[in-house]
């Protein structure tokens, strides 16, 4: 299994490691800051920088699926045309994530969570990726654009700290109430599951990357609220020009 920097601290934006095999038309490294496609949020790119200087682009990272030898681990995806040879098992490499279009994935997943403190209903969709984020919410009561947006503005002025923490199964069976999302459960069977708290806005089972405090996602604004069915409203994110 890698060992999932990115889970403790989200503004790691390089680490060193080794390539443990290749497998699925992608690397695994023993430890990685490279977040995999979950959750709703898009995976990394970037690079793995050897020690003669030489680098090799990852194109996006996700879950291994099928590794029976290796379960859990992320996968380092590479460009068809990627030299294999520098990729024996053991190589010293330097794992580097395209930090300009994390940040953006940080800023915008962090929004999701203010959204999600702005529309009190069950969420049933997610999709984050660097140019806009989607949140769907199962309701029927319209939703206004620019009451959302200044809630945003609002929420990302008083600069709110965001951490994560640990929490028990036990404790979160305990506390149902915690369990936002309609479409992402929380994983199970690690015994203990991750949770996000906005300081006095929202708390719940998130395994994402976030900023760090409210203050950090800066200007972004509903950019669209669409009625995707009788039971569905979706709220558009989007940077502000
Ligand atoms: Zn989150």
């Amino acid at each position: 299994m890698t060992e999932e920097l990115f889970r403790e601290d989200a503004t790691l934006r390089e680490c060193s490691a080794r390539v443990v095999a290749l497998a699925e038309g992608g690397v695994i490294l023993d430890r990685t800051v490279f977040y995999p496609l979950g959750g709703g949020q898009a995976g990394d790119s970037g690079w793995l920088q050897f020690a003669d200087g030489r680098r090799i682009a990852i194109t996006d990272a996700r879950k291994s699926k099928e590794s029976k030898e290796h379960p859990g681990a992320v996968l380092h995806l590479l460009a068809p045309d990627a030299d294999l040879s520098l990729l024996l098992p053991g190589t010293p490499v330097t794992a580097q994530i395209d930090w300009a279009r994390r940040h953006r994935h940080m800023r915008f997943h962090t929004t999701t969570h203010l959204l999600c403190a702005l529309v009190p209903h069950p969420v049933d969709g997610c999709s984050i990726t660097a140019d806009y984020a989607r949140l769907d919410f199962h309701m029927v009561e319209p939703l206004d654009k620019e009451a959302l947006t200044g809630g945003i503005a609002r929420l990302v002025a008083e600069a709110h700290p965001v951490r994560h923490r640990w929490i028990s199964e036990a404790e979160l069976d305990a506390n149902p109430g915690l369990v936002r999302s309609m479409s992402v459960q929380p994983p199970r069977g690690l015994g203990r599951v991750r949770v996000l708290e906005i300081d006095g806005v929202d708390l719940q089972p998130c395994g994402g990357t976030h900023v760090a405090n409210t203050a950090e996602i800066g200007a972004i604004v509903v950019t669209k609220i669409e009625k995707k069915s009788a039971m569905t409203r979706r709220v558009v994110l989007g940077f502000a020009a």
